[in-house]
């Protein structure tokens, strides 16, 4: 039997089970393969659902159903600093729970414009969720237990093998189009040899995840999320898993120390929280890693993808690794579909390497270069740091202030979040207007095409994004415009063009012109007073009517 689908995806983790839903969601049938069980947990990783990829759970019916697992509601997503988990807090990033978001307590991203501010949930959480949202769908075919080994492509589609983990027995998959999603150690990546290219090492790090159920009541106050042990012994990061009795805890090796062995794991942890040899801990699981900077020189061979882990790998500072992943489902799903649909041309698919190998390369910078900062703190942190007298109080509140400083931007990261824009894309008509420029934790919303559709609210309270939907959509802040000319050119096309009609005052400052189209994934196509004279060119461009682009350039490879 030859499993049959419009699209392929090998890998069910959040980007996989991600890609898949948006594709179901969008009419395209869907055959995903994934070694581990069904609903087998990840191991404990990802911490942080950045606004963005909350933004596209609410797309995709998600939302508040996430935002109500993980941490207990009323526990502070606050990042604080201390000497050590349970010594002196220096400072703190503060950053509400979801009921003190509710109740409109203030911090640092509840200024943010979106319906979706960011969310602290650990994987293991969130892919239950996914999962159990994703195997509901029709159109969907999820095979537990099986792993993808070979794919084959001619110019009408693609064929893959792929082995049942319980019997042994080989499978055949057929589909149109395959995307990789199967994390770090990419099959996909390797048939289409593509090769990672950076940093092979940024960092190594001894990860505990640990059950103390006494360690709250130890530290004190008011708990947080996140806690940054800054100390001269051991400095650490301890994240709330259930906000009770279970922890991650990340070590960070330095550079003299020769390997993960070498760091006695016990006593660290014991620096890191500020316990003496009494206080009882059970360690869950542990995961020695490397932080890496590795980006694929290539993210597409003609019908075969690859997204998430399976493109890019780095250090997970920024908290933003499974976002990007995310984010590049999200790009290419609209693509996908519109090809299956028919109205998008060969050529839109050139937009998602196009579009996101440079993002994910300048992603994987901020994140390489904020581990070298964070790196540089911990080593300098002054010995007289926990000392009562005068000179240790100066010494917390320099390192206070800094630390604070140096943070901030990562754990509220609106340049990441909302900044980042497509420069170099097939399907965007730029005007001449250059882009704002961005910050990890900085960005002016802007209606420059090739930047996020900047989110407003309706006077009726309705969010602009859920107002536009799936499908292009055309705002019009002008109802005396006549846009008849493009809506019918568009539909002749099978484009789905939505007309949206939003006053001035709705539309606030960043919107500067009477029209504007963006796309099913909240980024400005094309701008402008009045209808281009050549209604049909526009519409070209927004279905990838156009020459291919020449390919990227490559640099060395390490895999
Ligand atoms: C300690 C740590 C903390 C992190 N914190 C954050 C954070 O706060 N925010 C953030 O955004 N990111 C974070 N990350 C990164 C994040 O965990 C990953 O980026 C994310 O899991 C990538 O998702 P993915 O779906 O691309 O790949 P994966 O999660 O690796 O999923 C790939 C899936 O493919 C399956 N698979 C593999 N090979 C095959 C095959 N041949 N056939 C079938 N199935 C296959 C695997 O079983 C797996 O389920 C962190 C990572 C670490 C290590």
């Amino acid at each position: 039997m030859v499993h049959e689908a419009d699209v392929l995806i090998a890998g069910g983790g959040p980007v996989g089970l991600t890609l898949a839903m948006d594709l179901v969601q969008r009419g395209v049938r869907v055959v995903l393969v994934e070694q581990r069980e069904a609903g087998e947990p990840p191991s404990v990783k990802c911490n942080h659902v950045a606004a963005r990829s909350m933004e596209l759970f609410r797309r995709l019916g998600l939302a508040s159903e996430l935002r109500a697992a993980g941490l207990p509601d009323d526990f502070p997503h606050d990042i604080a600093f201390r000497t050590t988990f349970t010594g002196r807090e220096l400072t703190r990033i503060v950053l509400p729970s979801p009921a003190g978001r509710r109740r409109g307590e203030p911090g640092a991203d509840t200024d943010w414009p979106t319906p979706e501010p960011p969310h602290r949930i650990n994987q293991i959480y969130l892919e239950p969720i996914l999962f159990n949202a994703a195997r509901q769908l029709d159109g969907l075919t999820i095979l537990n237990r099986v792993a993808l080994e070979t794919v084959t492509q001619t110019d009408d589609g693609v064929s893959a093998t792929a082995r049942d983990l319980t019997s042994g027995a080989e499978l055949r998959l057929a589909g149109a189009y395959l995307v990789g999603c199967d994390g770090g150690r990419s099959t996909v990546r390797h048939q289409i040899s593509a090769r990672l290219v950076g940093d092979a090492v940024v960092q190594r790090v001894q990860s505990s995840y640990i059950r103390a159920p006494r360690l709250l009541a130890l530290q004190g106050g008011t708990p947080a999320w996140g806690n940054i042990s800054l100390n001269p012994r051991r400095s650490g990061t301890v994240y709330a898993i259930d906000g009770r009795e279970t922890w991650l805890l990340h070590n960070y090796l330095r550079d003299n120390e020769p390997d993960f062995d070498s760091v006695d794991r016990d006593w660290a942890i014991r620096e890191i929280l500020g316990v003496g040899p009494d206080f009882t801990y059970e360690v869950i699981s542990r995961e020695d890693w490397y932080g890496r900077r590795l980006v694929a020189d290539r993210f597409r061979d003609r019908r075969v993808f690859i997204c998430g882990d399976a493109a890019h790998l780095w250090v997970p500072y920024a908290g933003y690794g499974m976002n990007a992943g995310l984010a590049d489902a999200e790009n290419l799903a609209w693509l996908l579909a519109a090809r299956v649909a028919g109205w998008g041309a060969p050529a839109i698919l050139d937009a998602y390497e196009r579009e996101r190998l440079p993002i994910t390369e300048q992603v994987s910078h901020f994140a390489m270069n904020h581990a070298h900062a964070m790196a540089k703190q911990r080593r300098a942190v002054p010995q007289e740091i926990e000392d009562d007298a005068p000179a240790g109080e100066a010494a917390r509140a320099e390192l206070g202030r800094a630390t604070w400083e140096l943070n901030v931007q990562q754990y509220a990261a609106a340049g990441l979040n909302f900044g980042y824009y497509y420069d170099d894309s097939p399907l965007i008509e730029p005007d001449g207007e250059a882009h704002p420029p961005y910050t990890m934790g900085s960005f002016a919303p802007s209606t420059v095409p090739g930047c996020r559709t900047p989110h407003v609210w309706l006077a009726d309270g309705r969010s602009l994004y859920d107002a536009h939907g799936d499908d292009y959509a055309l705002l019009r802040l002008d109802p005396t415009l006549d846009v008849a000319p493009l809506l019918t050119a568009a539909a002749s096309r099978g484009l789905p063009l939505k007309l949206i009609d939003i006053t001035s005052v709705e539309a606030g400052p960043a919107y500067r012109t009477s029209l504007l189209i963006s796309r099913p994934d909240r980024h400005v196509a094309w701008r402008g007073d009045a209808l281009p004279g050549d209604v049909e060119a526009l519409v070209g461009r927004l279905r990838g009517d156009l020459t291919p682009l020449p390919p990227l350039p490559t640099g060395e490879g390490v895999s």
